[in-house]
């Protein structure tokens, strides 16, 4: 049998009726050539409502906000599924629906010790009701499909931040997910959460639904897993600072990695560790434009040069002795004074170069940035890769010099691909 393909489609790919049709028809498609497990977010906005609610405390204030909460819930549900599901279909789902949020209501008002605890299981409900929406719209679009009758995903028992469990989720995998796939299904599993040890409800962190579905390709052995939402791929630098910012056509598993823990809001930190792992390719790509090839992350180096780049705000510079860090952001290395550190702090930003930058990257970055009359508080290779700091003030003009400056508009190689 082929190795399965996994798509994980995120809340604004999920945020309507339409977005829903859009995405069950990707997955009835590729369903077509492979066995497909599809992973989704909550409808988006749906998960802030429900870490919202978890926070209130017991009384009238949450029996108010619980109550319209409910409503809301099933209204906007309700209404997308209406869009996307055919009539046969509809009952069963809206069903499904009303009894999720019937169970929801259940978890917050019953007694915990453990506020956490109460929080992850409210804060997993809107993956659940997604996942049921899209699995009526998939089987409408003509691919049998079906939600996984038991949560796939093991993890520690660190609530909002859990661990995955390798091991236990192949196991679970097996149990509740494989048996969809052979049975000819689209096996539909909501994202972000899993199962701690006691057999508890964790959540793996915002936007943790990317994290799921790389450990559910590594636990089904899955050939590829595509990273499908609103944008078309990740961009060279942050294109509300950079308009020209382009798609980068390909990253290896450490150069995503790294954009994505600098805080690149495309990909949760955590997701390529799996893929790496498993040597499982990664595709991020849009749902609204299923034509644009998307950036593909394999471990396949690119060569001398640089990828993106990033900002971080927020830091100072000083000097630490060598273990007394708590917060450092970046080690940039020793002079006379002992170990010169980026903190968490104020007045200092810092363009970090993603890629493999060459010392002639270096020199034309000052080059540039002297140029343009910024003038680096600090610039060199460092923990993190290449990186200038400037001034904060100077922040934004010295990621616009350097993106000019380090990455080439339209390289030869990107014009190929998209071709
Ligand atoms: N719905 C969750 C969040 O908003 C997880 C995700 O979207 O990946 O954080
Ligand atoms: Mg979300």
């Amino acid at each position: 049998m082929n190795r399965p393909l996994v798509l994980k489609f995120g809340g604004t790919s999920v945020g309507s009726g339409a977005a829903f049709l859009r995405a069950a028809s990707i997955a009835a498609e590729a369903a077509q050539h492979r066995p497909v497990t599809v992973v989704v977010s909550a409808m988006a906005g749906t998960t802030d409502a429900l870490l919202g609610l978890a926070r209130t405390t017991a009384g009238p204030a949450r029996e108010g906000s619980l109550a319209k909460l409910r409503r809301t819930l099933s209204e906007r549900h309700s209404h997308a599924a209406r869009e996307a599901v055919p009539g046969m279909l509809l009952p069963e789902v809206e069903m499904r629906l009303h009894a999720l949020i019937g169970r929801l209501a259940e978890v917050v008002n019953s007694p915990v010790e453990d506020p956490a605890a109460r929080r992850d299981a409210v804060g997993s409900f809107g993956e659940r009701l997604s996942a049921e929406i899209l699995a009526g719209a998939i089987a409408g679009s003509g691919a049998p499909a079906a939600v996984s009758p038991g949560d796939p995903i093991a993890t520690d028992g660190r609530f909002g931040d859990a661990r995955v469990l390798a091991g236990e989720t192949r196991r679970r995998a097996e149990k509740y997910v494989r048996p969809l796939l052979d049975e000819g299904m689209v096996a539909v599993t909501p994202g972000y959460f899993g199962r701690g040890p006691d057999g508890a409800v964790t959540t793996l962190g915002r936007g943790g639904s990317d994290l799921s579905a790389t450990v559910l390709g590594c636990a089904l052995g899955a050939e590829e897993v595509w990273i499908l939402s609103d944008v078309d791929g990740v961009l060279d630098a942050d294109p509300r600072l950079i308009p020209e910012a382009a798609l980068i056509p390909h990253l290896s598993y450490r150069e995503a990695g790294q954009f994505a823990a600098l805080g690149a809001e495309i990909l949760h930190p955590k997701t390529t560790a799996p893929a790496s792992e498993a040597g499982i390719k990664v595709r991020v790509a849009s749902t609204f434009n299923p034509g644009s090839p998307g950036t593909r992350i394999s471990d396949r180096e690119g060569g001398p040069g640089v990828r993106s780049v990033a900002l971080r705000r927020g830091l100072s510079l000083t000097h630490v002795p060598p273990d007394a860090a708590g917060n450092v952001f970046c080690v940039l290395g020793t002079d006379a004074e002992g170990l010169k550190v980026l903190v968490d702090g104020t007045g200092v930003a810092a363009v970090v170069c993603v890629g493999a930058p060459t010392d002639g990257d270096l020199l034309s970055g000052l080059r540039c940035l002297g140029e343009a009359n910024i003038r680096p508080l600090f610039a060199g290779n460092t923990s993190t890769g290449l990186l200038f700091a400037v001034a904060e003030g100077k922040a934004e003009g010295a990621l616009r010099v350097l993106h000019a400056a380090l990455i080439p508009a339209g390289a030869p190689a990107e014009m190929e691909e998209v071709a």
